[in-house]
Protein backbone atom coordinates (compact mmCIF):
# COMPACT_ATOMS: atom_id res chain seq x y z
CA UNK A 1 0.00 0.00 0.00
CA UNK A 2 1.09 3.72 -0.81
CA UNK A 3 -0.69 6.18 0.93
CA UNK A 4 -1.44 9.36 -0.62
CA UNK A 5 -0.20 11.54 1.60
CA UNK A 6 -1.53 15.23 2.17
CA UNK A 7 0.49 17.33 4.41
CA UNK A 8 -0.81 19.69 6.29
CA UNK A 9 0.76 22.64 8.09
CA UNK A 10 -0.15 22.74 12.08
CA UNK A 11 -2.23 25.83 12.58
CA UNK A 12 -5.30 26.16 14.63
CA UNK A 13 -6.74 23.04 15.84
CA UNK A 14 -10.59 23.85 14.44
CA UNK A 15 -9.23 25.16 10.96
CA UNK A 16 -6.81 22.21 11.10
CA UNK A 17 -10.19 19.35 11.52
CA UNK A 18 -11.77 21.69 8.82
CA UNK A 19 -8.53 20.86 6.62
CA UNK A 20 -8.33 17.31 7.04
CA UNK A 21 -12.01 16.62 6.35
CA UNK A 22 -11.80 18.23 2.98
CA UNK A 23 -8.48 16.32 2.19
CA UNK A 24 -10.04 12.76 3.10
CA UNK A 25 -13.42 14.01 1.19
CA UNK A 26 -10.90 14.66 -1.72
CA UNK A 27 -9.69 10.80 -1.56
CA UNK A 28 -6.41 11.40 0.72
CA UNK A 29 -5.00 8.51 2.40
CA UNK A 30 -2.70 9.56 5.29
CA UNK A 31 -2.14 13.16 6.41
CA UNK A 32 0.97 14.51 7.80
CA UNK A 33 1.38 17.02 10.64
CA UNK A 34 4.08 19.48 10.13
CA UNK A 35 4.11 20.82 13.63
CA UNK A 36 6.95 23.48 11.88
CA UNK A 37 3.98 25.22 10.70
CA UNK A 38 3.72 26.93 13.96
CA UNK A 39 6.37 29.23 15.38
CA UNK A 40 5.72 27.94 18.69
CA UNK A 41 4.07 24.89 18.71
CA UNK A 42 1.62 24.04 21.53
CA UNK A 43 1.54 20.39 23.36
CA UNK A 44 -2.34 20.40 23.83
CA UNK A 45 -2.80 22.08 19.89
CA UNK A 46 -0.40 19.44 18.80
CA UNK A 47 -2.72 16.53 20.16
CA UNK A 48 -5.57 17.70 19.17
CA UNK A 49 -4.29 17.83 15.40
CA UNK A 50 -3.47 14.59 15.92
CA UNK A 51 -6.93 13.30 17.42
CA UNK A 52 -8.75 15.27 14.83
CA UNK A 53 -6.61 13.00 12.10
CA UNK A 54 -7.57 9.77 13.98
CA UNK A 55 -11.61 10.48 14.17
CA UNK A 56 -11.34 10.75 9.82
CA UNK A 57 -9.44 7.10 10.19
CA UNK A 58 -6.98 8.08 8.09
CA UNK A 59 -3.20 7.11 9.38
CA UNK A 60 -1.23 10.15 10.90
CA UNK A 61 2.19 11.33 10.40
CA UNK A 62 3.78 13.60 12.89
CA UNK A 63 7.05 15.72 11.42
CA UNK A 64 8.56 18.55 13.10
CA UNK A 65 10.77 19.71 10.26
CA UNK A 66 14.13 20.97 11.03
CA UNK A 67 14.90 24.28 9.22
CA UNK A 68 18.43 22.91 7.96
CA UNK A 69 15.70 20.77 5.72
CA UNK A 70 12.59 22.43 4.67
CA UNK A 71 11.29 23.65 8.15
CA UNK A 72 9.27 26.67 7.98
CA UNK A 73 9.94 27.72 11.70
CA UNK A 74 13.07 27.20 13.74
CA UNK A 75 12.06 25.49 16.43
CA UNK A 76 14.39 23.98 19.22
CA UNK A 77 15.01 20.71 19.05
CA UNK A 78 14.43 19.45 22.59
CA UNK A 79 10.42 20.82 21.83
CA UNK A 80 10.48 18.78 18.90
CA UNK A 81 11.70 15.87 20.36
CA UNK A 82 8.99 16.16 22.69
CA UNK A 83 6.52 16.79 20.25
CA UNK A 84 7.82 13.51 18.48
CA UNK A 85 7.87 11.62 22.03
CA UNK A 86 4.33 12.77 22.49
CA UNK A 87 3.06 11.52 19.13
CA UNK A 88 4.23 8.27 19.85
CA UNK A 89 1.93 8.30 23.22
CA UNK A 90 -1.13 9.15 21.39
CA UNK A 91 -0.27 6.06 19.16
CA UNK A 92 0.41 8.12 16.05
CA UNK A 93 1.03 5.94 12.97
CA UNK A 94 4.36 7.16 11.91
CA UNK A 95 6.63 9.66 13.23
CA UNK A 96 9.47 11.42 11.01
CA UNK A 97 12.80 12.55 11.81
CA UNK A 98 15.89 13.73 10.15
CA UNK A 99 18.63 10.96 9.75
CA UNK A 100 21.20 13.91 10.32
CA UNK A 101 19.30 14.54 13.86
CA UNK A 102 18.93 10.95 15.02
CA UNK A 103 22.44 10.27 14.27
CA UNK A 104 23.11 12.60 17.71
CA UNK A 105 23.29 9.79 20.54
CA UNK A 106 20.90 11.39 22.65
CA UNK A 107 18.72 12.04 20.30
CA UNK A 108 18.75 8.41 19.29
CA UNK A 109 18.49 7.02 22.82
CA UNK A 110 15.71 9.42 23.59
CA UNK A 111 13.67 8.39 20.57
CA UNK A 112 14.32 4.55 20.72
CA UNK A 113 13.21 4.47 23.92
CA UNK A 114 9.61 6.29 23.58
CA UNK A 115 8.97 3.73 20.52
CA UNK A 116 9.75 0.65 22.76
CA UNK A 117 6.67 -1.69 23.13
CA UNK A 118 4.46 1.26 20.65
CA UNK A 119 3.00 0.64 17.03
CA UNK A 120 4.42 3.87 15.72
CA UNK A 121 6.95 3.52 12.97
CA UNK A 122 9.50 5.64 12.79
CA UNK A 123 10.50 7.18 9.20
CA UNK A 124 14.44 8.62 9.31
CA UNK A 125 14.48 11.78 6.37
CA UNK A 126 17.00 12.51 4.49
CA UNK A 127 16.14 15.42 1.86
CA UNK A 128 18.63 17.26 -0.61
CA UNK A 129 17.03 20.22 -1.97
CA UNK A 130 19.70 21.04 -4.45
CA UNK A 131 19.73 17.98 -6.15
CA UNK A 132 20.23 14.53 -6.23
CA UNK A 133 22.57 12.60 -3.31
CA UNK A 134 25.57 11.18 -4.84
CA UNK A 135 24.60 7.57 -3.85
CA UNK A 136 21.09 6.63 -2.42
CA UNK A 137 22.10 3.17 -1.93
CA UNK A 138 24.85 4.01 0.51
CA UNK A 139 22.12 6.32 2.06
CA UNK A 140 19.43 3.98 2.11
CA UNK A 141 21.94 1.37 4.22
CA UNK A 142 23.65 3.73 6.47
CA UNK A 143 19.78 4.78 8.16
CA UNK A 144 19.15 0.63 8.01
CA UNK A 145 22.37 0.20 9.97
CA UNK A 146 21.84 2.70 12.42
CA UNK A 147 17.90 1.72 13.29
CA UNK A 148 16.84 -1.13 11.35
CA UNK A 149 13.39 -1.05 12.23
CA UNK A 150 13.28 2.88 10.85
CA UNK A 151 11.62 3.37 7.40
CA UNK A 152 13.97 5.22 5.63
CA UNK A 153 12.46 8.50 3.41
CA UNK A 154 15.04 9.40 0.76
CA UNK A 155 13.79 12.50 -1.15
CA UNK A 156 15.83 15.25 -3.45
CA UNK A 157 15.55 17.44 -5.56
CA UNK A 158 15.70 16.63 -9.60
CA UNK A 159 17.06 18.68 -11.83
CA UNK A 160 16.09 16.83 -15.04
CA UNK A 161 13.60 13.80 -15.62
CA UNK A 162 17.09 11.66 -15.67
CA UNK A 163 17.57 11.91 -12.05
CA UNK A 164 14.06 9.81 -10.93
CA UNK A 165 15.71 7.53 -12.11
CA UNK A 166 17.82 6.33 -9.29
CA UNK A 167 15.29 6.54 -7.17
CA UNK A 168 13.09 4.04 -9.01
CA UNK A 169 15.97 1.57 -9.20
CA UNK A 170 16.17 2.32 -4.87
CA UNK A 171 12.72 1.59 -4.56
CA UNK A 172 12.49 -1.73 -6.81
CA UNK A 173 15.67 -3.31 -4.99
CA UNK A 174 14.54 -2.51 -1.18
CA UNK A 175 13.54 -5.40 0.44
CA UNK A 176 12.41 -3.32 3.39
CA UNK A 177 9.99 -0.99 3.19
CA UNK A 178 11.13 2.86 2.38
CA UNK A 179 9.51 5.96 0.83
CA UNK A 180 11.68 7.47 -2.13
CA UNK A 181 10.66 10.00 -4.57
CA UNK A 182 12.49 13.02 -6.15
CA UNK A 183 10.43 17.03 -5.96
CA UNK A 184 10.54 19.69 -8.20
CA UNK A 185 8.43 19.72 -11.45
CA UNK A 186 11.07 17.13 -13.42
CA UNK A 187 10.36 14.95 -10.31
CA UNK A 188 6.45 14.49 -10.92
CA UNK A 189 6.74 11.24 -12.68
CA UNK A 190 8.38 9.78 -9.37
CA UNK A 191 5.44 11.16 -7.21
CA UNK A 192 2.94 9.49 -9.06
CA UNK A 193 4.98 6.09 -10.00
CA UNK A 194 5.84 5.82 -6.67
CA UNK A 195 3.12 4.01 -6.06
CA UNK A 196 3.70 1.24 -8.76
CA UNK A 197 7.40 0.60 -7.27
CA UNK A 198 6.58 0.37 -4.01
CA UNK A 199 7.11 3.58 -1.72
CA UNK A 200 5.41 3.51 1.36
CA UNK A 201 4.06 7.28 0.95
CA UNK A 202 3.83 9.73 -1.64
CA UNK A 203 2.55 13.11 -1.33
CA UNK A 204 0.01 15.64 -2.78
CA UNK A 205 -1.36 19.05 -1.75
CA UNK A 206 -4.95 19.64 -0.30
CA UNK A 207 -5.00 22.25 -3.70
CA UNK A 208 -3.28 23.82 -6.64
CA UNK A 209 -1.80 26.63 -4.21
CA UNK A 210 -1.12 24.47 -0.82
CA UNK A 211 2.05 22.85 -1.49
CA UNK A 212 4.19 21.62 1.62
CA UNK A 213 6.82 20.82 -1.40
CA UNK A 214 8.22 21.65 -4.74
CA UNK A 215 6.63 19.83 -6.98
CA UNK A 216 3.83 18.41 -5.49
CA UNK A 217 0.29 18.28 -7.72
CA UNK A 218 -2.93 18.11 -5.79
CA UNK A 219 -4.65 15.00 -5.00
CA UNK A 220 -7.45 15.75 -7.00
CA UNK A 221 -4.70 15.76 -9.91
CA UNK A 222 -3.42 12.58 -8.73
CA UNK A 223 -6.61 10.94 -8.31
CA UNK A 224 -8.37 12.29 -11.82
CA UNK A 225 -5.56 13.13 -13.85
CA UNK A 226 -3.23 10.35 -13.32
CA UNK A 227 -5.48 7.76 -12.43
CA UNK A 228 -3.53 7.00 -8.97
CA UNK A 229 -6.28 5.15 -7.72
CA UNK A 230 -5.75 2.03 -10.70
CA UNK A 231 -1.94 2.58 -10.58
CA UNK A 232 -0.20 -0.61 -9.08
CA UNK A 233 2.89 -3.20 -9.22
CA UNK A 234 1.93 -4.58 -12.92
CA UNK A 235 0.85 -1.09 -14.26
CA UNK A 236 2.05 -0.43 -17.82
CA UNK A 237 3.67 3.22 -17.81
CA UNK A 238 2.91 5.49 -20.79
CA UNK A 239 3.46 8.99 -21.52
CA UNK A 240 4.20 12.03 -23.81
CA UNK A 241 7.59 13.03 -23.71
CA UNK A 242 7.85 17.07 -24.58
CA UNK A 243 9.35 20.33 -22.97
CA UNK A 244 7.03 21.81 -22.48
CA UNK A 245 4.59 19.58 -21.71
CA UNK A 246 2.59 20.21 -18.71
CA UNK A 247 -0.10 21.60 -21.22
CA UNK A 248 -0.43 18.25 -23.13
CA UNK A 249 -4.22 16.91 -23.38
CA UNK A 250 -2.63 13.52 -23.83
CA UNK A 251 -2.79 12.43 -20.33
CA UNK A 252 -6.28 13.24 -19.18
CA UNK A 253 -7.27 11.28 -22.94
CA UNK A 254 -5.00 8.38 -22.56
CA UNK A 255 -6.36 7.83 -18.84
CA UNK A 256 -10.02 8.07 -19.28
CA UNK A 257 -9.51 5.41 -22.01
CA UNK A 258 -7.47 3.55 -19.57
CA UNK A 259 -10.10 3.86 -17.36
CA UNK A 260 -13.05 3.27 -19.01
CA UNK A 261 -11.76 -0.59 -20.30
CA UNK A 262 -10.10 -1.86 -16.83
CA UNK A 263 -6.71 -1.44 -18.94
CA UNK A 264 -3.93 -1.58 -16.11
CA UNK A 265 -2.04 1.20 -17.55
CA UNK A 266 -0.76 5.15 -16.15
CA UNK A 267 -0.13 7.85 -19.18
CA UNK A 268 2.25 10.41 -17.73
CA UNK A 269 3.53 14.03 -18.47
CA UNK A 270 7.03 12.92 -19.34
CA UNK A 271 9.11 16.71 -19.29
CA UNK A 272 12.28 15.62 -20.81
CA UNK A 273 14.33 19.24 -20.95
CA UNK A 274 16.97 19.81 -22.80
CA UNK A 275 18.38 18.14 -26.87
CA UNK A 276 18.98 15.07 -28.35
CA UNK A 277 21.82 14.48 -25.40
CA UNK A 278 18.91 14.56 -22.66
CA UNK A 279 16.67 12.70 -24.65
CA UNK A 280 18.55 9.82 -25.66
CA UNK A 281 19.84 9.84 -21.84
CA UNK A 282 16.27 9.58 -20.90
CA UNK A 283 14.78 6.76 -23.18
CA UNK A 284 18.49 4.81 -22.69
CA UNK A 285 17.54 4.56 -19.34
CA UNK A 286 14.06 3.42 -19.84
CA UNK A 287 14.96 0.95 -22.38
CA UNK A 288 17.51 -0.73 -19.89
CA UNK A 289 14.70 -0.83 -17.71
CA UNK A 290 11.88 -2.06 -19.82
CA UNK A 291 11.38 -4.74 -17.40
CA UNK A 292 9.90 -2.23 -15.04
CA UNK A 293 6.95 -1.70 -17.23
CA UNK A 294 7.38 1.04 -19.13
CA UNK A 295 4.95 0.59 -22.50
CA UNK A 296 5.30 3.44 -24.83
CA UNK A 297 5.67 7.27 -25.07
CA UNK A 298 3.99 10.35 -27.68
CA UNK A 299 6.88 12.39 -28.64
CA UNK A 300 6.29 16.11 -28.81
CA UNK A 301 8.44 19.42 -29.62
CA UNK A 302 11.50 19.72 -29.53
CA UNK A 303 12.03 15.88 -29.53
CA UNK A 304 10.30 14.49 -32.60
CA UNK A 305 13.86 14.51 -34.71
CA UNK A 306 15.63 12.99 -31.88
CA UNK A 307 13.19 9.74 -31.46
CA UNK A 308 13.75 9.41 -35.36
CA UNK A 309 17.73 9.62 -34.52
CA UNK A 310 17.14 7.27 -31.62
CA UNK A 311 15.18 4.83 -33.36
CA UNK A 312 17.62 4.64 -36.35
CA UNK A 313 20.33 3.88 -34.04
CA UNK A 314 18.94 1.59 -31.75
CA UNK A 315 15.42 0.45 -32.45
CA UNK A 316 14.04 -2.27 -34.28
CA UNK A 317 11.99 -0.93 -36.61
CA UNK A 318 11.18 2.30 -37.69
CA UNK A 319 8.09 2.52 -40.04
CA UNK A 320 8.46 3.72 -43.51
CA UNK A 321 5.96 7.47 -42.82
CA UNK A 322 8.30 8.53 -40.03
CA UNK A 323 11.00 7.96 -42.02
CA UNK A 324 9.56 10.23 -45.17
CA UNK A 325 8.20 12.66 -42.46
CA UNK A 326 11.56 12.76 -40.70
CA UNK A 327 10.20 12.55 -37.48
CA UNK A 328 8.84 9.90 -34.70
CA UNK A 329 5.60 11.02 -32.49
CA UNK A 330 5.17 8.02 -31.24
CA UNK A 331 7.44 5.05 -29.43
CA UNK A 332 6.38 1.49 -28.32
CA UNK A 333 9.08 -0.28 -26.16
CA UNK A 334 8.91 -3.66 -27.24
CA UNK A 335 9.55 -7.18 -24.33
CA UNK A 336 13.09 -6.95 -25.63
CA UNK A 337 13.56 -3.48 -24.68
CA UNK A 338 13.97 -2.58 -27.93
CA UNK A 339 11.74 0.42 -29.55
CA UNK A 340 9.74 0.41 -32.61
CA UNK A 341 8.87 4.10 -33.69
CA UNK A 342 6.03 5.42 -35.98
CA UNK A 343 4.44 8.79 -37.39
CA UNK A 344 0.86 9.30 -36.62
CA UNK A 345 0.48 13.05 -37.04
CA UNK A 346 0.34 11.71 -40.66
CA UNK A 347 -2.79 9.54 -40.52
CA UNK A 348 -4.30 12.00 -38.57
CA UNK A 349 -4.13 15.11 -40.29
CA UNK A 350 -5.27 13.30 -43.76
CA UNK A 351 -8.15 11.93 -41.92
CA UNK A 352 -8.96 14.98 -40.21
CA UNK A 353 -9.14 16.05 -43.41
CA UNK A 354 -11.07 12.99 -45.16
CA UNK A 355 -13.92 13.83 -42.63
CA UNK A 356 -15.27 16.95 -44.93
CA UNK A 357 -14.83 14.33 -48.36
CA UNK A 358 -17.10 11.18 -46.04
CA UNK A 359 -13.70 10.07 -44.99
CA UNK A 360 -12.13 9.10 -48.20
CA UNK A 361 -8.23 10.29 -48.41
CA UNK A 362 -8.35 10.05 -52.46
CA UNK A 363 -10.96 12.73 -52.66
CA UNK A 364 -8.02 14.70 -52.33
CA UNK A 365 -6.34 13.69 -55.51
CA UNK A 366 -6.25 16.54 -58.04
CA UNK A 367 -7.18 19.01 -55.21
CA UNK A 368 -4.83 22.34 -55.09
CA UNK A 369 -3.87 22.42 -51.30
CA UNK A 370 -2.28 25.51 -50.19
CA UNK A 371 0.12 24.29 -46.99
CA UNK A 372 0.88 27.22 -45.13
CA UNK A 373 3.70 26.73 -43.09
CA UNK A 374 7.18 24.84 -43.52
CA UNK A 375 7.90 23.25 -39.99
CA UNK A 376 7.29 19.59 -38.57
CA UNK A 377 3.54 19.31 -38.92
CA UNK A 378 3.64 20.40 -42.83
CA UNK A 379 6.29 18.40 -43.01
CA UNK A 380 3.19 15.23 -41.81
CA UNK A 381 0.39 17.06 -43.82
CA UNK A 382 2.57 17.57 -46.86
CA UNK A 383 3.77 13.79 -46.80
CA UNK A 384 0.12 12.70 -46.76
CA UNK A 385 -1.40 15.39 -49.22
CA UNK A 386 1.26 14.25 -52.15
CA UNK A 387 0.77 10.40 -51.46
CA UNK A 388 -2.46 10.89 -52.58
CA UNK A 389 -1.80 13.19 -55.67
CA UNK A 390 -3.02 16.45 -54.58
CA UNK A 391 -1.46 19.67 -56.08
CA UNK A 392 0.13 21.16 -53.19
CA UNK A 393 2.31 24.48 -52.58
CA UNK A 394 3.76 25.57 -49.37
CA UNK A 395 3.64 29.12 -48.26
CA UNK A 396 6.18 29.65 -46.10
CA UNK A 397 7.16 33.05 -44.51
CA UNK A 398 10.89 31.98 -44.56
CA UNK A 399 11.11 31.53 -48.30
CA UNK A 400 14.46 28.96 -48.28
CA UNK A 401 12.46 26.84 -45.76
CA UNK A 402 9.29 26.70 -47.82
CA UNK A 403 11.55 26.06 -50.77
CA UNK A 404 13.45 23.20 -49.21
CA UNK A 405 10.14 21.33 -48.02
CA UNK A 406 9.09 21.74 -51.55
CA UNK A 407 11.74 20.16 -53.38
CA UNK A 408 11.93 16.75 -50.96
CA UNK A 409 8.53 16.24 -51.76
CA UNK A 410 8.43 17.49 -54.92
CA UNK A 411 6.01 20.31 -54.76
CA UNK A 412 5.37 24.21 -55.85
CA UNK A 413 5.95 26.94 -53.11
CA UNK A 414 5.85 30.17 -52.56
CA UNK A 415 6.40 33.14 -49.90
CA UNK A 416 3.12 33.59 -47.45
CA UNK A 417 2.49 37.12 -48.99
CA UNK A 418 2.36 35.27 -51.89
CA UNK A 419 -0.91 33.21 -51.10
CA UNK A 420 -3.73 35.13 -52.85
CA UNK A 421 -1.62 34.73 -56.25
CA UNK A 422 -2.84 31.24 -56.70
CA UNK A 423 -6.32 29.93 -56.35
CA UNK A 424 -6.62 26.69 -54.04
CA UNK A 425 -9.99 24.35 -53.15
CA UNK A 426 -7.94 23.40 -49.60
CA UNK A 427 -5.98 25.82 -47.28
CA UNK A 428 -4.17 24.07 -44.45
CA UNK A 429 -2.81 26.06 -41.47
CA UNK A 430 0.16 24.36 -40.13
CA UNK A 431 1.97 27.80 -38.71
CA UNK A 432 1.25 28.39 -34.99
CA UNK A 433 -0.65 32.05 -36.14
CA UNK A 434 -3.97 31.92 -33.98
CA UNK A 435 -2.95 29.85 -31.35
CA UNK A 436 -3.18 30.71 -28.07
CA UNK A 437 -2.24 33.08 -26.44
CA UNK A 438 -1.85 34.74 -30.35
CA UNK A 439 -5.52 34.75 -30.76
CA UNK A 440 -6.20 37.35 -32.88
CA UNK A 441 -3.68 36.27 -35.49
CA UNK A 442 -4.81 34.90 -38.76
CA UNK A 443 -2.27 33.31 -41.43
CA UNK A 444 -4.42 34.83 -44.72
CA UNK A 445 -5.61 38.08 -45.29
CA UNK A 446 -9.18 39.50 -45.38
CA UNK A 447 -11.41 38.44 -48.66
CA UNK A 448 -9.01 35.63 -49.34
CA UNK A 449 -11.53 33.07 -48.42
CA UNK A 450 -14.05 31.83 -50.65
CA UNK A 451 -17.34 29.36 -50.36
CA UNK A 452 -16.17 26.59 -52.43
CA UNK A 453 -13.23 26.27 -49.85
CA UNK A 454 -12.05 23.86 -47.67
CA UNK A 455 -10.19 25.02 -44.25
CA UNK A 456 -8.30 22.85 -42.04
CA UNK A 457 -6.63 24.32 -39.15
CA UNK A 458 -3.78 22.16 -37.15
CA UNK A 459 -3.65 24.65 -34.08
CA UNK A 460 -6.41 23.53 -31.87
CA UNK A 461 -6.00 25.82 -28.97
CA UNK A 462 -8.39 27.55 -28.98
CA UNK A 463 -11.12 25.39 -30.80
CA UNK A 464 -12.05 27.96 -33.13
CA UNK A 465 -9.66 29.78 -34.88
CA UNK A 466 -9.61 33.58 -36.47
CA UNK A 467 -9.04 31.69 -39.43
CA UNK A 468 -12.23 29.18 -39.00
CA UNK A 469 -14.33 31.83 -37.38
CA UNK A 470 -13.68 34.12 -41.15
CA UNK A 471 -14.08 30.48 -42.98
CA UNK A 472 -17.08 29.57 -41.71
CA UNK A 473 -18.37 33.67 -42.04
CA UNK A 474 -16.99 32.98 -45.99
CA UNK A 475 -19.47 30.02 -46.13
CA UNK A 476 -16.57 27.58 -46.28
CA UNK A 477 -16.36 23.98 -44.65
CA UNK A 478 -14.30 23.59 -41.96
CA UNK A 479 -11.97 21.29 -39.95
CA UNK A 480 -10.38 22.28 -36.63
CA UNK A 481 -7.11 20.92 -35.07
CA UNK A 482 -9.06 18.92 -32.41
CA UNK A 483 -9.61 16.60 -35.07
CA UNK A 484 -6.40 15.97 -35.82
CA UNK A 485 -5.45 15.56 -32.70
CA UNK A 486 -7.91 13.19 -31.94
CA UNK A 487 -6.82 10.76 -34.77
CA UNK A 488 -3.66 10.77 -33.98
CA UNK A 489 -4.06 9.72 -30.68
CA UNK A 490 -6.18 7.36 -31.89
CA UNK A 491 -3.33 5.45 -34.05
CA UNK A 492 -1.43 5.98 -30.91
CA UNK A 493 -3.72 4.12 -28.95
CA UNK A 494 -3.91 1.37 -31.34
CA UNK A 495 -0.06 0.45 -31.40
CA UNK A 496 0.48 0.83 -27.84
CA UNK A 497 -2.75 -1.24 -26.63
CA UNK A 498 -3.66 -3.25 -29.81
CA UNK A 499 -6.96 -2.60 -29.71
CA UNK A 500 -9.64 0.29 -30.99
CA UNK A 501 -9.65 3.42 -28.73
CA UNK A 502 -13.58 4.31 -27.63
CA UNK A 503 -13.67 7.19 -30.10
CA UNK A 504 -16.45 9.27 -28.64
CA UNK A 505 -14.84 9.04 -25.06
CA UNK A 506 -11.36 10.28 -26.43
CA UNK A 507 -13.66 13.65 -28.42
CA UNK A 508 -15.57 14.15 -25.10
CA UNK A 509 -12.24 14.43 -23.47
CA UNK A 510 -10.54 16.86 -25.36
CA UNK A 511 -13.34 19.11 -26.26
CA UNK A 512 -14.08 18.90 -22.41
CA UNK A 513 -10.76 20.33 -22.14
CA UNK A 514 -10.33 22.72 -24.76
CA UNK A 515 -13.88 24.45 -23.93
CA UNK A 516 -12.63 24.93 -20.62
CA UNK A 517 -10.11 26.62 -21.74
CA UNK A 518 -11.72 29.50 -23.27
P1 LIG B 1 7.18 24.55 -36.14
O1 LIG B 1 7.95 23.40 -36.65
O2 LIG B 1 7.80 25.48 -35.17
O3 LIG B 1 6.72 25.43 -37.42
C1 LIG B 1 6.03 26.63 -37.25
C2 LIG B 1 5.67 27.20 -38.61
O4 LIG B 1 4.87 28.37 -38.37
C3 LIG B 1 6.87 27.63 -39.44
O5 LIG B 1 6.61 27.38 -40.79
C4 LIG B 1 6.92 29.15 -39.18
O6 LIG B 1 7.48 29.89 -40.24
C5 LIG B 1 5.45 29.48 -39.08
N1 LIG B 1 5.19 30.69 -38.32
C6 LIG B 1 5.33 30.86 -36.99
N2 LIG B 1 4.97 32.12 -36.65
C7 LIG B 1 4.61 32.75 -37.81
C8 LIG B 1 4.16 34.06 -38.11
N3 LIG B 1 4.01 34.96 -37.15
N4 LIG B 1 3.88 34.36 -39.39
C9 LIG B 1 4.03 33.44 -40.35
N5 LIG B 1 4.47 32.18 -40.15
C10 LIG B 1 4.75 31.84 -38.87
O7 LIG B 1 5.82 24.11 -35.47
P2 LIG B 1 4.96 22.76 -35.79
O8 LIG B 1 5.38 21.67 -34.92
O9 LIG B 1 4.93 22.55 -37.25
O10 LIG B 1 3.52 23.20 -35.25
C11 LIG B 1 2.76 24.19 -35.94
C12 LIG B 1 1.38 24.28 -35.32
O11 LIG B 1 0.69 23.05 -35.52
C13 LIG B 1 1.41 24.43 -33.80
O12 LIG B 1 1.36 25.79 -33.47
C14 LIG B 1 0.21 23.67 -33.28
O13 LIG B 1 -0.85 24.56 -32.96
C15 LIG B 1 -0.20 22.82 -34.45
N6 LIG B 1 -0.13 21.39 -34.08
C16 LIG B 1 -1.29 20.69 -34.15
C17 LIG B 1 -1.29 19.34 -33.86
C18 LIG B 1 -2.58 18.60 -33.91
O14 LIG B 1 -2.59 17.40 -33.60
N7 LIG B 1 -3.66 19.22 -34.30
C19 LIG B 1 -0.10 18.69 -33.51
C20 LIG B 1 1.06 19.43 -33.44
C21 LIG B 1 1.03 20.79 -33.74
P3 LIG B 1 9.07 30.10 -40.35
O15 LIG B 1 9.62 28.88 -41.02
O16 LIG B 1 9.20 31.33 -41.16
O17 LIG B 1 9.58 30.28 -38.95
Amino acid sequence: MTYLTVSIFACEPGVFAEKVSEAKRLGAEAVEIRCDGLAKPDADAILQMIHSVQKCKLPVIVTCRDVSEGGVNPIDFSVRLSILKQAVEAKADYIDVEFAQFKHPDVHSVLKAALEGSETRLILSCHNFDGPFDDVNILYESVLALYPDAIPKIVYKARHINDCFAAFDLLREADRPLIAFCMGADGLISRVLAKKFGSVLSFASLDDDGQTAPGQVSVATMKQVYRWDGIGKDTEIFGVIGSPVAHSLSPAMFNQCFDSKKIDAVFLHFLVKGGKTEFDEFLGSVCERYKAGFGGFSVTMPHKTHALDYANRHGDYVDNLAEAIGSVNTIKIGFNGLISAYNTDYAGAMDALASVFDGDRHSLHEKKVAVLGAGGVSRAVVAGLVDVGARVRIYNRTLSKGESLAKEFRCKYAGIDELTEHTADVVVNCTSMGMHPDVESCPVPEGYLTESMTVFDTVYNPLETKLLKAAKAAGAMTVNGAEMFIRQAMAQYKIYIGEEPDEDLMRDVVYQQLNAKV
